[in-house]
This record gives C-alpha cells, structure tokens and sequence, in this order.
C-alpha cells in the first residue's frame, strides 16, 4: 500500500456505498489532494438486485459484479477485511486475504460494510440453509437446484426424488419473492430436458413470518404477487415461520413438515456484525448511528451509509430512517462523497433527502411487479409491463457502461436462444477427479479448496 504523505480516506466495504462513494471522492478531489483506499474481502461489487437473475440463468454472474481494480484505478484497493478501527490512533487494522495482519492509518473514514443475512438459532439452518447476499450463493443455488433434477431424473428412489423436487424457500421480501420467482420459472422450464420430471413433480414452498409478501411495492402489488406465484404453483405460508430444518426435515410452526434438499434462506438482513467492533455508536439494531449528513453521531471525520447505518429519513420526516435498500444506498453514496470533500476542505456539511421513488421486482421471466412514484401519484403495473419496468430500471442503474452492455447482451441472447440448464456442481471441488487419478493410495486428504470468503 501506498506510505504517501498526503490525508489517506479509508473506505471500507466496496459494495454499492462504498463504490459510489469513492467514485465521487476521486470524480471531485483535486489532483494529489489524498490517497483513496478501499478494502473489501471481495475484489469486487456486487449488483444485489440482479442475483436472482443470475441464480435463474439469464444473467451471466461474471456481469453481476463489478471489479474495483478496474472501475477504480486511481483508487488503492486492498483486498482483505478491517477488523478493527482505533479512533484514537487514526488506525484500521487491516486483515489480508493471506499472511499477518496490519495497521493502516488514515485521516478521513468512510464505514460502508453493508448488512448480512438475519439468522435465529433455528436447528439445522446453518448446516442446511443457502443465503442469497452474494454471486457464490446465486451461482451455487443455481447449480444446486439444476442438480437435484439431475438426481430426481436418475433415481428410482421415491424418497430421495420427492425430497429433491421440493424447494422451500424462508422469507417473502424483495430478495425471496424475486428468487422464488425466478428459480420456480428456471427449474419448471428445465423440466422439459427430464424425461423423469414433470413441472408438476416440482414443489416450491415459500414461508414468512408477516401476512403479506413483498411489502417493498404496497399491498395491493404485494397480495397480487402473492396470488400470481399462487397461481404457478408455489404453496404460500404466510404468519408462519419455520422451527427447524434438520437433515433437510422442514418443520414450520404452521404443522406442516417436508423433507427438502434446497432451503433457501432469504429472511432479512442485520448490519454487518463486524461494526461491534468499531468502537462507533450504534443504534436499537446495530446499525451506526450517523447525522443527515451521514456523519457519524458525535464524530467530524467519519461517515457511514448504506445497509450499515442509520440515517434519518427527512424525506418521511421525524423519527424515520432510511430503509436498507439500493435506491438509498445509490444516493446516498453521492452526498457522503460530496461530504467528505467539503469536510476535508472545512466547507460545511450537506443533509441527505431523497423521497422514495418506487420500487420494482421480477417475478421470472415476463412477470413483475412495479410501483413508481411520481410526486403524490402511485403508478401501479404487473405482469409484462411492470417486468419490463423492472429490468429498464436495473439495467440502467447498473454500474458502468462495459457492465450494463455485457447485461443487455445476456438478456438479448436469452431471446434467441434457449436457457442454458447445466449444472456445474463440480465446480465446487474442482480438484476431486484429479486427486483420484493423482494419488497414491495411501496419499493423504486433498487439501481443501480455498472457497471465497463470505462477509
Ligand atoms: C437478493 C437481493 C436483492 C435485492 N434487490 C434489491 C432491489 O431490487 N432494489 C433495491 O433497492 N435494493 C435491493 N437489494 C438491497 C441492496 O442490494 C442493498 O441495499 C445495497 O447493496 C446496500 O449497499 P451497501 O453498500 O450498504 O452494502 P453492500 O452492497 O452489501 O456492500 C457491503 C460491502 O462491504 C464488504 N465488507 C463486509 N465486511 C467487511 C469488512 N470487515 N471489511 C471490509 N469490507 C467488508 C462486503 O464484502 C461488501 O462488498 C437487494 C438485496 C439482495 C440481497
């Protein structure tokens, strides 16, 4: 890293804050005037609302995320997690994806971790559960669920295929109704290359705790999405949660049990529990407690946004805060930048407001729903129209010119050619067929495959 003696702005997490936010440091900053550095476990940003997409096949997940290296050159982009912040020393304490773990001192910081996925101490979730936060989930529920009609193709075990064909899926918010949506869609249209599998063999269960699903898009939407996945298929349990989930045996709270090999957990997020550790003031849920001007309570050097923070929605007025969602973190992103320059200047501090603009989700291909706000008025659509609004909205919003093209090339294939149902599960461990015909036989284990590290 980089020892230069001009103010270091340390960002940390390079997702949708964190990108954004340095973009516009570096986009207003004067020639030499800091040194930019992000750190994030990962060496890149992922798209959140195209994971769906990606776990359904239509969205290659290469395009999905977005290499910091490449979108921030004139940035320093460490790859690694920071474990702990000392306020007092101006230091970060920087741990690398290999070897010892070091200190970087900084002058300004800019808290960008992000959430990670609401779990209880539900027996068997954590030995059974698939998250849907980040590319390697989406890439191995897709390889997971094409495998299990593999497996249900070729066996002639009624048990093993019932237990198979049944996916059951927990939480019915934005990320679990789109992945509900489209995996449902992918894998009943995969079923036309099994001989052995009907669309009707297929269970999908979808379970939440509220009595309604997608709250994002208003009730109205939200009960007709409910009915339109009703209508394909898809069991709803709604004010029902799910007990426990061992060896694949969901039971919910509702009596109901199955055996299912796929349990999609898609129940919420928390902020990132990492920020204990930061020595910052927290909020009720662990979120950082941070000013309008997205400056964190009691500090003049620290910012945060995002999935991580708690930020008051003036837009909504007093007492609300800004739900944990990308239409905000986007925006937010800006004014922080904005911020920091003016902070390092000695210019005084914008407030962050922005009024929620609608929301859209995919509910599979040509399915959707969509409410936009357009100043008092609601525009309400589903079906087709609200689909298309849902990928002209992402596709746009999606990061970088080289990104939003590669997306809009996937889709256009997708509409000349058939969707592609193979599944590499083998991925996964992509040395296993080697070790065997390698080793002797009384060689050792195969060393584990180093696998991506989660946040
Ligand atoms: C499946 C899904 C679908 C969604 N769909 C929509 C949608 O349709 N519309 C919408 O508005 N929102 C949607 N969202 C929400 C949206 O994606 C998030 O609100 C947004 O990503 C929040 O941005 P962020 O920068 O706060 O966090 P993230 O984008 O999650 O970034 C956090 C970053 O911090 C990094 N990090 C974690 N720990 C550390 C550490 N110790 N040190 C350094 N870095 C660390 C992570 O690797 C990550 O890159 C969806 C989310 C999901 C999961």
């Amino acid at each position: 890293m980089s020892t230069t003696e001009r103010p270091r702005i340390l960002v940390v997490g390079g997702g949708y804050v964190g990108l954004y936010a340095a973009r516009r440091i570096l986009k207003k900053m004067r020639y030499g005037e800091a040194t930019v550095t992000v750190v994030d476990p990962r060496s890149y940003m992922t798209y959140q609302p195209f994971l769906p997409e990606a776990a359904a096949g239509s969205i290659s997940p290469r395009h999905v995320v977005v290499p910091l290296r490449r979108v921030l050159p004139k940035a320093e982009v460490l790859t690694g997690r920071v474990s702990t912040i000392d306020q007092d020393r101006k230091v970060a304490v920087i741990q690398p994806l290999v070897g010892e773990a070091y200190e970087l001192p900084f002058d300004y910081l800019v808290v960008a971790l992000g959430a990670v996925s609401r779990t209880f101490p539900i027996p068997g979730l954590a030995e059974n559960g698939i998250g849907m936060k980040g590319i390697e989930e989406a890439i191995g529920l897709r390889n997971h669920v094409l495998e299990q009609l593999d497996k249900a193709d070729s066996t002639t075990d009624e048990e093993i295929r019932r237990k198979a064909l049944t996916f059951v899926f927990v939480g019915g918010g934005f990320a679990g109704a789109e992945t509900i949506g489209e995996v449902e869609d992918m894998a009943r249209d995969a079923a036309k290359y099994y001989p052995n599998v009907k669309r009707e063999d297929m269970r999908f269960i979808l379970v939440d705790a509220a009595d309604k699903i997608l709250p994002e898009v208003g009730p109205k939407l939200g009960q007709w999405g409910l009915e339109h996945l009703q209508k394909r298929g898809v069991e709803v349990y709604l004010k029902t949660s799910m007990d426990s989930c061992i060896d694949g045996h969901v039971v919910l709270k509702n009596g109901l049990e199955v055996d299912s090999s796929t349990i999609v957990w898609t129940a919420g997020v928390k902020p990132n529990p990492a920020l204990a550790r930061f020595g910052l003031p927290l909020g009720p849920r662990g979120h950082v407690d941070t000013a309008a001007t997205l400056q964190v309570q009691g500090t003049d050097y620290i910012w945060a946004a995002g999935d991580n923070a708690q930020v008051p929605d003036l837009a909504v007025g007093e007492g609300a805060w800004c739900p944990p969602n990308a239409q905000h973190a986007l925006r937010q992103a800006k004014v922080l930048g904005d911020n920091v320059i003016s902070g390092m200047r000695g210019f005084p501090q914008k407030e962050y407001k922005h009024a929620n603009k609608g929301a859209v989700a995919g509910l599979g291909l040509h399915k959707g729903v969509a409410m936009i706000v357009l100043g008092k008025m609601k525009i309400k659509l589903r079906g087709r129209l609200a689909w298309y609004m849902h990928r002209g909205y992402h596709g746009m919003a999606m990061p970088t010119f080289n990104r939003k093209i590669r997306v809009l090339a996937d889709w256009t294939l997708g509409m000349f050619l058939k969707r592609e149902v193979v599944s590499l599960g083998a991925i996964e461990n992509p040395r296993e067929e080697f070790y065997e015909a390698a080793s002797p036989v009384s060689a050792a284990k195969p060393a584990p495959v180093e696998k991506a590290k989660a946040s």
